[in-house]
């Protein structure tokens, strides 16, 4: 099964990603994992890509569709992958396209989580996350031990674009640039909108139900 997680900043992509991967064993593809990784170890990749994310702006397409295209070749992504952030515009969506036509995997399904902004600002701002991946909140999710990884015992810090300043401008951003994408999936009839407002785990059984179909 090939799956979409789709929606603003904060919506909780992420956070169902994770539950997928551990229920389904499908990869989770995540650009800005793939990114933030690129800058923590410093390479041209990240270098380049450091200015667009601490202002909150989209990373160039080019340098986008580049990394989707490589990763979705991967020998793991055969059996279904999650992919989470990607696509954020329009050139990338029809990059996918062409991309998963050519090696015959075409997305199933679009999971549109829908969460107003001012919910979307909490949650950014109570973000907590590990280099593993893993996310949490301060308040809605918190760490079992203080501070620690519940997954890989790492250190949990706050992302450094997760702040007051660039958080407007990331939902700006998503409004104008990704927001669009939401009738371009609904056009070709594979988009499916869920409330995620509610808890971790009532999103994630929806979800559950929701692929039941497909499985
Ligand atoms: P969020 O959790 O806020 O949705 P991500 O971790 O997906 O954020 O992305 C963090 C940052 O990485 C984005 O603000 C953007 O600068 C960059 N980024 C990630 N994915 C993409 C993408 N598909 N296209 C362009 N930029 C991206
Ligand atoms: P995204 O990947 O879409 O940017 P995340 O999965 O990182 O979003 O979630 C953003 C923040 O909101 C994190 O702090 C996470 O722990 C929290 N969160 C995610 N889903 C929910 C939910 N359903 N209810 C409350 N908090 C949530
Ligand atoms: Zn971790």
């Amino acid at each position: 099964m090939n799956i979409m997680l789709f929606g603003p900043p904060g919506a909780g992509k992420g956070t169902q990603a994770k539950k997928l991967v551990d229920f389904y064993g499908f990869p989770q593809i995540s650009t800005g994992d793939i990114l933030r990784a690129n800058v923590r170890e410093g390479t041209e990749l990240g270098l380049a890509a450091k200015a667009y994310m601490d202002k909150g702006e989209l990373v160039p397409d080019d340098v986008l569709i580049g990394i989707i295209k490589n990763r979705l070749k991967e020998e793991d992504c055969k059996k279904g992958f999650i992919l989470d952030g990607y696509p954020r515009t329009v050139p990338q969506a029809d990059a996918l396209e062409a991309i998963l036509d050519e090696i015959g995997r075409p997305i199933d399904v679009v999971l549109n989580l829908e969460v107003h902004d001012e919910m979307l600002v909490g949650r950014i701002s109570g973000r907590l996350m590990c280099k593993c991946g893993a996310s949490y909140h301060i308040i809605s999710n918190p760490p079992k031990k203080d501070r620690i990884c519940d997954i890989c015992g790492g250190e949990v810090f706050q992302r450094a674009d997760d702040n007051a300043e660039t958080v407007d401008n990331r939902l700006d951003v998503y409004e104008k640039q990704t927001q669009p994408l939401i009738n371009y999936y609904k056009k070709k009839g594979i988009l499916v909108t869920l409330d995620g407002r509610r808890g971790i785990d009532v999103v994630f059984n929806n979800i559950k139900g929701i692929l039941a179909k497909f499985a």
